[in-house]
């Protein structure tokens, strides 16, 4: 039995993938490994074209690595992609501008083929799970940023998917609005019980949506570090306040490599930041 829990959730085995394009090769994923566990959270942490969407890529079954092995419940990518256990959520998930958002988000139930009656009670469960009731008849000019993206989350979650697999999936909403998509994406992944792998390159939104933060470097990307995180799984935005909350950021920005200017320095720089 222990045997086969080692096995469940996410694992990444020594993968690296080299991408070709005219006679250039570049190496994005250099030997990585990682593990998720089953139900828990996770984060690909670093900084841009460090290779996180790689690696997300290549659970998705969008890229095949170069060398090594990637698995979702002991399913390769395209065995979990036709067995439907996970979903992807990303900046770019579009909403059809001529479509309501119930019809939009019952879009994934109608490639799969599902039937009509029970496409139209999924889509109004997820709907509800975020928080979009009463809002199935407006089409997407019609609703914010944050709500189109929560449309695209209730798109995903219509799947009932295992696993979760998002990229920057709040990157273009400002920063209010995305901590309280952190938060309610928290109550979401309570609800279904989803094991979840992001890619940020936010510190604040890795602590609040991790158990566990894995750091990239630079390209080519290795996993140069990583932080468990002690917190449960019943946060609410007050856990931003506990020092143990504030020591994760900082230990993070320091494994980042951003986190070592001089006292004096850094006040300015966050105030730039922000
Ligand atoms: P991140 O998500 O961390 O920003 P990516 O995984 O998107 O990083 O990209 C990692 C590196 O791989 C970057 O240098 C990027 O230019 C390169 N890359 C990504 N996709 C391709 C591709 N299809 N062809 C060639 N190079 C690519």
């Amino acid at each position: 039995m222990a045997d086969r829990r080692d096995r469940e959730g996410i694992i990444v085995r020594d993968v690296t993938m080299t991408y070709e394009r005219r006679g250039i090769a570049t190496t994005a994923v250099d030997a990585c490994d990682l593990v998720v566990p089953k139900g828990s959270w996770a984060s690909l942490l670093g900084p841009s074209g460090c290779g996180k969407s790689t690696l997300l890529k290549i659970l998705a079954d969008i890229v095949r690595p170069t060398s090594g092995t990637a698995t979702m419940d002991e399913l390769t990518p395209a065995e979990a992609r036709a067995a439907r256990i996970f979903a992807l959520v990303s900046q770019q998930s579009v909403m059809l501008p001529w479509r309501r958002l119930a019809e939009n988000v019952e879009l994934g139930l109608e490639v799969a083929g599902v039937p009509k009656r029970e496409r139209r009670a999924r889509a109004r469960e997820a709907i509800e799970l975020v928080g979009l009731s009463g809002f199935e008849k407006a089409y997407p000019h019609e609703l914010s940023g944050g709500m189109r993206q929560r449309g695209a989350i209730a798109r995903a979650l219509t799947l009932r998917p295992r696993f979760l697999l998002m990229d920057e999936p709040f990157g273009a909403l400002d920063e209010l609005t995305r901590e309280r998509l952190n938060f309610e994406l928290i109550h979401i992944l309570e609800e279904t019980g989803a094991t979840l792998l992001l890619v940020t390159h936010s510190v604040t939104e890795a602590v609040i949506l991790s158990d566990t933060v894995a750091v990239m470097s630079p390209r080519p990307g290795r996993i140069v570090h990583v932080a468990s995180l002690p917190f449960g799984h019943r946060r609410t935005p007050e856990l931003r306040d506990d020092p143990g909350f504030v020591a994760a950021e900082r230990d993070l920005r320091h494994a980042l490599g951003s986190g070592t200017a001089p006292a004096p320095v850094a006040p300015a720089r966050a105030l730039l930041a922000g």
